[in-house]
């Protein structure tokens, strides 16, 4: 387990550096990121299954299935290939309701990954909406902070905070969890009784990165059973365009769009919720990151 862990810290703190600017209107940081990160992100993630097999399954359990949907009756085997759109860092009154028109108007789904903060009557209006139309609420925190810095009982208040607010607003507690910046480690593994989800993202926290080359980089990345980063940050209009493109070009390619429950589903996956330190970027994937 130690080597584990030191593949974790490492890992947790390189991520954490690829992912400084998530969430950057309320950090504050951004300018430093490369134009590269998702390649660089690919090569920690092959970097880091190189972890033996039998120990990064150790702890592996089958307590998980407490992960329940919402979404329409029908069987896995009905689906075809599906991708799971996901916005982190709402709910607001901006951009929120913007990509929520978007889902309406292309009968598609999808998952936010709000911050327990961001919570208030005005934003929880736009977040029920949400959840009425289909979509996910998850777990993001409640501060945005390094929870890799956070011993176990304060990861557990971030969480907490978050899922009880989110049940208190749709009825439902959150299912998935998504680490601020990325950044892990196993005390969080412990912790947090959810599976981690991480990604395929455009850099879309950074102004510079215009809504075509959005379109571009996750179009050109979209496989089936794939998880797509995006941020519905309060100003993040270039992501709301990019959407114009990206969803009706996704459909066209044969892909339901679906929340992050439907996704496992649909693939006939019980995502791992335990100790484990797994965190998904593809439903169907076998390594560990
Ligand atoms: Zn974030």
């Amino acid at each position: 387990m130690e080597r584990i862990r030191k593949a974790l810290v490492i890992g947790g703190i390189v991520m954490s550096m690829l992912f400084a600017g998530c969430g950057s209107s309320d950090s504050g940081s951004s300018g430093t990121l490369s134009a590269q990160e998702s390649s660089s992100v690919s090569e920690v993630s092959a970097a880091e299954s190189a972890v033996p097999a039998e120990e990064s399954t150790a702890g592996t359990s089958s307590d998980e299935a407490a992960v329940t949907t919402q979404h329409p009756a029908k069987e896995a085997s009905e689906y075809g290939k599906v991708i799971a759109l996901t916005f982190d860092d709402g709910p607001n009154t901006t951009c929120t309701p913007m990509v929520l028109d978007l889902m309406e108007q292309y009968g598609a789904r999808c998952s936010f990954f709000v911050i327990g903060q961001n919570i208030n009557d005005e934003s929880a209006e736009v977040m029920k909406r949400a959840y009425n139309m289909g979509c996910e609420i998850n777990n993001h925190s409640k501060t945005h902070s390094y929870m890799n810095k956070m011993d176990a009982d304060a990861i557990k208040e971030e969480i907490k905070y978050t899922s009880d607010l989110v049940e208190k607003y749709t009825g439902e507690p959150t299912k998935f969890f998504r680490p601020p910046y990325i950044a892990v480690n196993q005390t969080m593994f412990d912790s947090i009784d959810m599976p981690f989800i991480n990604g395929k993202g455009c850099n879309d926290w950074e102004e510079k990165v215009t809504a075509e080359e959005r379109v571009k980089k996750v179009l050109e990345q979209a496989e089936d059973g794939d998880i797509i980063l995006l941020h519905d940050q309060p100003t993040n209009y270039q992501t709301v365009e990019a959407l114009k493109t990206i969803i009706p070009e996704l459909q066209k390619r044969g892909f339901e769009l679906v929340t992050v429950s439907e996704l496992f589903y649909a693939k006939g996956i019980t995502p791992v919720s335990d100790s484990t330190p797994k965190i998904y970027t593809n439903s169907m994937q076998t390594g560990n990151w």
